[in-house]
């Protein structure tokens, strides 16, 4: 039988792993790689949490390969050269890959398949993570989509399950030979940082837990997931972004699970939210410098704040002095992941109160979150800044004393993460100041006072000409 190099990027599973199963359909023996090359993804080199938890990802692949008597080959890039050393050393007629979206991962993709292909090695890319292809859906007038309500519709029309996630293979053919990989500790994934060190309370990387998840959430919280997700004191959210991120389950694991169950007005909104990650590929995929600049080009006129540095820590810190935002903020530094309402209301602070670049807060939370995602990243900052995406408007400011007593009324979120505000009763709780609340700082900026400059930097902006 013929040997095909399986490259593994962010589809770290043995399910419904498309790759996999075409090498397999294809008669190939598969030889599964994962290539380290940080390097080539540059700007955006994972972050901390990240890379905790793809080292701890790899992991449990390997010990998923190898329990169907296969295994996972480690390997240095670049890319091509690790690809084109390894195709020499074990005389591979072809590998096989799943598409990447984020578009300076797609040239280097390209690059690849030429100079394997130069080679006389067969490239076979396969469909990635996403449930509707960037290119599949556009506007009547045949642009992309800018705003996700008619995206959504468009969405719901394409989607198809028909082709059903395929089931892991029992059992893997192996080489003769395997080829030496470097050790897993050796490679240089897992950061060095401590900080990483107690994400392991919250997380367990990998597919088995992964899956495991999925079925808990649509058993347990699937059906209340309409009223419940926008409470981040409640259990009611998958914290699926991680696994969705690295491919320990697939997009399409996730539709077929939840459309299959019982979960009444969850599912709908559920799939929802599916679209919104879609959407934010299908925006990245056709305006492929929007990680970096504003989608409304009129924003970079917008007055920002010249010097930061003060009011960027205390936000990182947690010490804005709006406790909902604060909780969010010691989340994340926690545990790696903030609830979504949390992060809106963090991202508005500083962007629109503080007059900060939401560039600043999308890096933040690149290297902090266990979920980042040059895409969902993006569009979370640019939704919530108003710079282009979507309608959300710029004049639309989160009140985060009005959002915290709406979200978390009863002060479980708050409480949990500010603990110095426990004693307060809840009427006090989102307005702590000049009440025995330790030493919680008073808010770093005025909401009323900032809102107002904010606006008026707006109207800067809006008489400009696009
Ligand atoms: P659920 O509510 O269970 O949703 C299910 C899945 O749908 C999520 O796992 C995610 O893959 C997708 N999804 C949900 N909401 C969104 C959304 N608004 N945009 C795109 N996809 C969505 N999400 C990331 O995965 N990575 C990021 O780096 C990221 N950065 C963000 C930054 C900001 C400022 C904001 C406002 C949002 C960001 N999001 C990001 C989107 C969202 O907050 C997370 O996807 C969500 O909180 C993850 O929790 P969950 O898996 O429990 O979500």
């Amino acid at each position: 039988m013929s040997i095909a190099l399986v490259w593994f990027r962010r589809d770290l599973r043995v399910h419904d792993n498309r790759a996999l199963v075409a090498a397999l359909n294809d008669g190939h023996v598969p030889i599964p790689v994962y290539v380290h090359a940080p390097a080539e993804e540059a700007p955006w080199v994972p972050g901390g949490a990240s890379r905790w938890w793809l080292h701890h990802s790899l992991a449990a692949l390997d010990a998923a390969l190898r329990d169907r008597g296969s295994r996972l080959v480690l390997a240095d890039g670049p890319s091509a050269g690790a690809l084109g050393d390894l195709v020499r050393r074990t005389g591979a007629a072809a590998v096989y890959w799943e598409r990447l979206y984020e578009p300076h991962l797609a040239r280097r993709d390209r690059g690849v398949a030429r100079a394997l292909e130069q080679a006389g090695v067969a490239a076979r890319v396969l469909p990635g993570g996403l449930l509707v292809e960037p290119e599949a859906v556009a506007t009547r007038s045949g642009t992309p989509f800018r705003v996700f309500g008619a995206y959504w519709r468009a969405w719901r029309r394409t989607v198809d399950g028909s082709g059903g996630p395929q089931p892991a293979p029992a059992h893997l053919p192996a080489p003769r030979r395997w080829p030496r990989g470097h050790a897993p500790n050796a490679l240089g994934v897992l950061p060095e940082h401590p900080w990483t060190g107690k994400l392991a309370r919250t997380w367990t990387p990998g597919e088995a837990a992964g899956l495991q998840r999925l079925a808990d959430f649509v058993d347990v919280a699937l059906e209340g997931y309409a009223g419940s997700r926008d409470l981040p004191g409640e259990d009611g959210v998958s914290r699926l972004s991680p696994r969705l991120h690295f491919g320990e389950i697939s997009a399409r694991q996730v539709w077929r699970a939840v459309i299959n169950a019982p979960g009444g007005a969850g599912v709908e909104a559920y799939l929802r939210q599916l679209a919104w990650r879609d959407f934010a590929y299908h925006l990245l995929h056709h305006f492929p410098d929007m990680a970096e600049r504003s989608l409304d080009r009129r924003f970079d006129a917008f007055p920002w704040r010249r010097r930061y540095g003060t009011l960027l820590r205390r936000w990182q810190q947690g010490r804005t002095g709006y406790p909902m935002v604060d909780a969010g903020m010691r989340e994340l530094w926690h545990t790696g992941w903030m609830h979504n309402r949390a992060r809106m209301l963090a991202a508005s602070l500083l962007v629109k109160n503080c007059r900060i670049p939401w560039q600043e807060g999308a890096r933040w939370f690149w290297d902090t979150l266990v979920d980042a995602d040059l895409a969902n990243n993006t569009l979370g900052w640019q939704w919530t800044a108003g710079t282009g995406p979507d309608a959300a408007p710029y004049f639309r400011i989160f009140n985060p004393t009005r959002q915290g007593q709406r979200f978390d009324a009863g002060g479980e979120y708050t409480c949990r993460w500010v603990p110095e505000l426990a004693g307060l009763s809840a009427a006090q709780l989102h307005q702590p100041h000049g009440r025995a609340a330790g030493d919680y700082p008073p808010p770093m900026v005025d909401f009323a006072d900032s809102r107002r400059e904010a606006l008026a930097g707006y109207q800067r902006v809006r008489s400009r000409r696009r």
